[in-house]
C-alpha cells in the first residue's frame, strides 16, 4: 500500500548563524505501517533534525525545509495551523530521551494525558481520564490508577518513559518518532522499554523511526537501518544485512569495533579518527573523504550516488562503482 512516511530529497537549512548550515542534505525515507527504521549516526549527523522536520517542530524563522514530506498521504509543509495541531499527536507523535520535554512539571501526569485526548478528540474529561488509565495499564505502569495522580518528578526514570509513551499514544498516532528514548536509562530498564515499544508497534501497526547511537539497540528493534553522515543517508537497507556487510567506509568504521560483530545493547558507535564534519565548510563531493582511508580524487567530483551494495541495501560510495578499486585492497594485494 501507500507508505505512511515518505520524504523526497528532504533538506533543512539553518540560517540563524553567520553562514547558512545544511543540516539535512537530501534525505529519502520511506516507511510503511508496522515498520521500524533506525537512524544511526554520530551527533550532528542530522538524525534529530530529520525527526523534527517530519513533525514541523523546527523554528520556522531560522530553519528552511526543502524537498517534500508526506505523512499518511498529506503534504506536511501545506498543513494549516489547525491541521498541524491535529497532525501532531493525532498522526505523528514523538518520544524523547528526556521525558521532561514531554511533560509539564506542574501538572499531574494523568491530567496531561487526559487533556491531550480531550483537546484532540473533543471528548469529556471522564473519557480522557479513562483513556489515560487504559494507556497506563497498557504500558504496564504498576498501580496505574494511583500513578495517574503523580507529578512527573514523583516517578522513576523508567516509569516516566512509560508515561511518555502513554502520552505519545494517547491520540492514536500512526507514526511514532523516537529520539534516543532509552539512552539515559540503565540497561535492564532500557531492555524493558524497548520490548514494550516493539510490542506496541506491532499491536498498533505503528510506523516507527528510531534514532539511536547504540548499534545493539538498533539491531534489537529495527527492520531497516539508515546511517547518516553530515546530513545525508550514506547507507540504508535491511538492518541485518547492513550490520553484517556494511559497504560504506563510514559504516564500517562505526561497526567494526568488535571482530565478531556480535553487537549487544550498550555497544555504542565507535569513535572513528578525524574530526566530525564541519557543516559550514563541507568538502565537495563525498563529505566523509577527509576521514576516509580509501579517499581518492574521484571522491571529490560529486556527491556519490546510491549504489546497490547487496540485494537489500544501498550505499553512497564510489567504491561500489564497477571498476573502482579500493586502495586498501590494492595495498593488501601488493
Ligand atoms: Fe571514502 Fe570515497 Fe567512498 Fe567517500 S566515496 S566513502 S571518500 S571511498
Ligand atoms: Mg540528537
Amino acid at each position: 500500500g501507500q507508505p505512511l512516511v515518505e520524504t523526497k530529497d528532504l533538506t533543512v537549512d539553518f540560517t540563524g548563524g553567520a553562514r547558512p548550515v545544511r543540516a539535512v542534505a537530501g534525505v529519502d525515507l520511506t516507511l510503511g505501517a508496522g515498520e521500524l527504521v533506525a537512524l544511526l549516526g554520530e551527533s550532528g549527523s542530522g538524525k534529530s533534525v530529520t525527526l523534527r522536520a517530519l513533525m514541523r517542530l523546527l523554528p520556522e524563522r531560522r530553519a528552511t525545509t526543502g524537498g517534500s514530506i508526506r505523512v499518511d498521504g498529506r503534504d506536511v509543509a501545506a498543513l494549516g495551523r489547525k491541521e498541524l495541531a491535529r497532525f501532531r499527536g493525532g498522526t505523528v507523535a514523538m518520544i524523547f530521551q528526556e521525558p521532561g520535554l514531554a511533560f509539564d512539571p506542574v501538572y499531574r501526569v494523568g491530567d496531561q494525558i487526559a487533556e491531550a485526548v480531550m483537546r484532540h478528540e473533543g471528548v469529556s474529561r471522564r473519557s480522557g481520564r479513562a483513556r489515560a488509565l487504559e494507556l497506563f495499564e497498557r504500558v504496564r505502569i504498576p498501580s496505574a490508577a494511583t500513578r495517574l495522580d503523580n507529578y512527573p518528578h514523583e516517578m522513576s526514570g523508567g516509569m516516566r518513559q512509560r508515561a511518555m509513551i502513554a502520552l505519545a499514544l494517547a491520540c492514536r498516532p500512526k507514526v511514532l518518532l523516537a529520539d534516543e528514548p532509552t539512552t539515559a536509562l540503565d540497561a535492564t530498564v532500557q531492555i524493558q522499554i524497548l520490548l514494550l515499544l516493539r510490542e506496541l508497534q506491532r499491536e498498533f501497526g505503528l510506523a516507527v523511526i528510531f534514532v539511536t547511537h547504540d548499534i545493539g539497540v538498533a539491531t534489537e528493534v529495527a527492520d531497516r537501518i539508515a546511517v547518516m553522515y553530515a546530513g545525508r543517508i550514506v547507507e540504508r537497507g535491511d538492518c541485518r544485512d547492513v550490520i553484517r556487510a556494511p559497504a560504506h567506509p563510514y559504516t564500517r568504521g562505526l561497526l567494526f569495533s568488535r571482530a565478531d560483530h556480535a553487537f549487544t545493547k550498550g555497544t555504542r558507535l565507535r569513535t572513528i579518527p578525524g574530526s566530525p564534519p564541519d557543516l559550514t565548510a563541507l568538502p565537495p563531493g563525498c563529505a566523509f573523504a577527509p576521514r576516509c582511508a580509501e579517499a581518492m580524487p574521484a571522491c571529490s567530483a560529486g556527491v556519490p550516488e546510491e549504489i546497490a551494495a547487496s540485494e537489500t541495501h544501498v550505499a553512497r560510495c564510489i567504491l561500489l562503482r564497477p571498476g573502482v578499486q579500493s586502495r586498501t585492497d590494492a595495498t593488501a594485494a601488493a
